[in-house]
């Protein structure tokens, strides 16, 4: 007998698969239906390419009942399932989550997921040619023939080009040797290759309380089950060959494991150590990858080949199989926020890919977000603590020069008792660092004649003059002109002069103080990639540098050996303006900058020229009391329900239309959300009222803790029409303002 109840089940499932709900790596509201294939079956994840308008574009089989009110008329077919892993269901439940979290369309988020489409393009068939098994008799064989087939002797597949130089004959002669059956095409294996890190690979013995340490990571990871570790722990504490025994444990466990890092160009120094550990280099992801590697690096994590992948923020959203572990270093680090496109934090999404993933997540800093640190004393975290420097390096003294007592000389920006200790130390044969967060030689240019400063034309900033390359630039824009030879305002010639330090100055003021000294510049423009980077560490390393002067590049994880003088040229510089996280920030970034000094047998020491030595910044630098630091803010945001103690978006309004945007802006005001716990603050100016040309306006929603921020945002926005010109940019947690 037939139950004609399941029989109805069975046909309504049927005909509900013949339709499919297709996700694409586009700002779309939502999902499209297709018509399935016919006879094929396609799972949820599956990767197709459809037709979309008169193109085609890759898209992935998405979770949902498809739209039953569309016409089966109107349907497209899905024109290819691709050979390609499909994508989890936890990748997929990220991609609706961040897109959720951040309302952004969920398509944008795919694009991330697929690294641009790019990733899954079928790798072009990499053709070669190899002997022919079985060549014909009588064939004849000229000498550059047999150097071919000599080099072709071992039957591996070899690319035209490769074999045309090895037995140099032009690549004609190759053509020739097919179509007289002597060669013959052949696939070549892939490049690139994952080796296996091992996980008991002899590394350094940890110290006792690295191995306590070690013990509660890898512990974390073995429960495979989600928790978050807050691993803190002064600046060469060892925090990093802790969380590798985390790695090995995940490798252990046959899990895979994912360590984001803020600027992996700066990475050499890391990546030696993880050799150390491991015996072999980590797989990496970041922007600058070619398509190839990137599309062989993205198919080896979907595949499980490639266990421990290094990588910038957009790793997350690699399609590993089975994550066992995320570590985030330096996780107070702002390179995590990606600010274009879907706006989001690495470091919190980390945390829910870890949830989703059902893994371990470390995040490891020496100087914690304030967000992480208050997680991790409500017990939301865990925390790991390395209390003492490894090999017993004592942590540096850091002392403060007043400058409104000693100032520098008229024109100079080094004060007499930073000059005297930078002498003292290069004397000794140590080397010394002068820090300095600007890049260039001023960051402001003024007509002595009339007061007009030089600014940009598309930005609400100061062009700073490159003096080296001879150029005034906005690093907001880009934007770059020549040095003016009469002020553009009043026409006086000649008249404009430099106001205020950047790299380039205090390089110049140095080399007049210490002609003999050897210096490197380290910034972001004499230190364009991984290849410089490595470079400049290794310089250090061997002594060949004397004076270093950097900008915040030189604050990020570096083990200078022989370094003991830090001095900071502008310790108040990040204080100014109205950043919430002002303090926070200035704070993390001098303390590792400080952290640089003094390693081994060295004790370092740190000055800071300060113009506000009272600043509870510069004592807690000069105490170190990092934890009194840290109550201090958190005393200061938790009665105005500020981050972590209360919830942020920000609306950044933005036209070239200056009136548009003021109009959308005071509307978005007008139908502001309100009610207990919910505020609303602005529109106002942007940071940066103008950037780009476009001028912004932000309004900023703040909520209690207990309040979701993202359904007020919803209705907030269902409100206001906007315009096309202009844009509402929404950015939910918002750093920097
Ligand atoms: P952190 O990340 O806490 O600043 P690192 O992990 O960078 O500290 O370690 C600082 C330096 O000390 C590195 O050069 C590292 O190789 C070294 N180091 C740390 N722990 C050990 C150890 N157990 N054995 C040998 N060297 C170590
Ligand atoms: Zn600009």
């Amino acid at each position: 007998t037939i139950n004609t109840g399941d029989a109805d089940e069975v046909a309504s499932v049927v005909a509900l698969a013949a339709r499919l709900r297709v996700l694409l790596p586009l700002p779309l509201a939502d999902a499209y239906d297709y018509r399935a294939p016919v006879g094929a079956v396609v799972p949820v994840g599956a990767f197709v390419v459809v037709p979309l308008g008169r193109r085609q574009s890759i898209g992935v089989v998405w979770d949902g009942d498809p739209n039953p009110g569309l016409s089966e008329k109107r349907l497209r077919s899905v024109e290819q399932v691709l050979d390609a892993p499909p994508m989890t269901a936890t990748l997929r439940r990220f991609v609706d989550w961040v897109a959720a979290y951040t309302l952004s369309p969920p398509g944008a988020v795919l694009r991330m997921a697929m690294s641009a489409p790019s990733a899954l393009e079928a790798p072009a068939p990499r053709a070669g040619w190899r002997r022919a098994p079985h060549p014909p008799d009588g064939a004849r064989i000229t000498p550059p023939r047999r150097r071919v087939l000599d080099l072709l002797a071992d039957d591996t597949p070899r690319a035209g080009g490769q074999i045309a130089e090895a037995a140099s004959v032009a690549p004609a002669i190759l053509r020739g040797m097919a179509d007289a059956g002597l060669i013959e095409p052949a696939l070549m294996p892939r490049q690139a290759a994952f080796t296996r890190p091992d996980p008991d690979h002899p590394g350094p013995s940890l110290g006792p309380e690295q191995a306590t340490a070690a013990d509660a990571l890898r512990a974390a990871v073995s429960r495979r089950a989600f928790s978050t570790t807050l691993l803190t722990g002064v600046t060469g504490s060892g925090k990093t060959e802790v969380y590798f025994e985390a790695v090995a444990q995940a490798l252990r466990e046959g899990r895979q494991a994912l360590v984001l890092l803020p600027e992996i160009a700066l990475s050499a120094q890391w990546l030696d150590r993880f050799r150390g550990r491991f015996g072999v280099a980590p797989a990496l992801w970041h922007s600058e990858l070619t398509p190839r590697t990137r599309r062989e690096t993205w198919r080896a994590v979907a595949e499980g080949e490639a266990p421990v992948l290094v990588g910038a923020r957009s790793a997350l959203f690699l399609p590993f199989p089975d994550l066992g572990l995320i570590v985030v270093d330096e996780e107070h680090e702002t390179a995590f926020k990606q600010e274009e496109g879907v706006v989001y934090h690495a470091r919190d999404m980390a945390v829910v890919r870890a949830r989703l993933s059902s893994a371990a997540c470390v995040l490891a800093s020496a100087t914690p977000s304030l967000e992480s640190t208050t997680n991790a004393a409500t017990g939301r975290y865990a925390s790991v603590h390395l209390p003492a420097r490894h090999g017993g390096a004592e942590m540096p003294d850091v002392a403060l020069i007043d400058l409104r007592r000693t100032p520098p000389e008229r024109g100079h920006f080094l004060s007499p008792p930073l000059v005297e200790a930078v002498t003292q130390t290069l004397a000794r044969g140590e080397q010394a660092m002068l820090f300095l967060n600007r890049r260039g030689y001023a960051p402001m240019t003024l007509c002595r004649a009339c007061g007009h400063r030089l600014r940009c034309p598309n930005c609400t900033a100061w062009l700073v003059e490159h003096r080296a390359a001879r150029r005034l630039q906005c690093h907001h824009c880009g934007h770059v002109e020549a040095p003016p030879e009469a002020c553009p305002n009043c026409g006086a010639p000649h008249s404009t002069v430099p106001i205020g330090p950047g790299v380039e100055r205090v390089l110049e003021e140095a080399t007049a103080l210490w002609p003999e000294a050897r210096r490197l510049v380290m910034a972001s423009d004499t230190i364009p990639g991984p290849a410089a980077a490595a470079a400049a560490a290794q310089a250090i390393q061997n002594r060949e540098v004397d004076l270093i002067i950097g900008t915040q590049i030189v604050a990020k994880g570096w083990h200078f050996p022989h370094l003991t003088l830090v001095g900071v040229v502008d310790a108040d510089l990040g204080l100014a303006g109205g950043d919430l996280r002002a303090s926070e920030r200035t704070f993390q970034l001098l303390h590792q900058v400080a952290g640089r000094a003094g390693r081994e047998e060295h004790r370092g020491r740190v000055l800071l020229q300060s113009f506000a030595p009272e600043h509870p910044v510069m004592q807690a630098l000069v105490s170190g009391d990092l934890d009194a630091f840290m109550e201090a803010e958190a005393n200061d945001r938790r009665p105005g329900h500020w981050p972590p103690f209360g919830r942020l978006a920000a609306l950044i309004v933005s036209s070239e239309d200056e009136r548009a945007a003021e109009r959308t802006a005071r509307d978005l005001g007008l139908a502001a959300p309100g009610g207990e716990g919910v505020e609303v603050l602005g529109p106002a100016p942007a940071p940066l009222a103008i950037l780009r040309g476009r001028h912004r306006r932000r309004l900023l929603l703040k909520t209690r803790r207990d309040i979701a921020v993202q359904p007020l945002l919803q209705d907030w926005l269902a409100k206001v029409t906007v315009p096309g010109n202009v844009r509402v940019q929404v950015d939910v947690d918002p750093v920097g303002f």
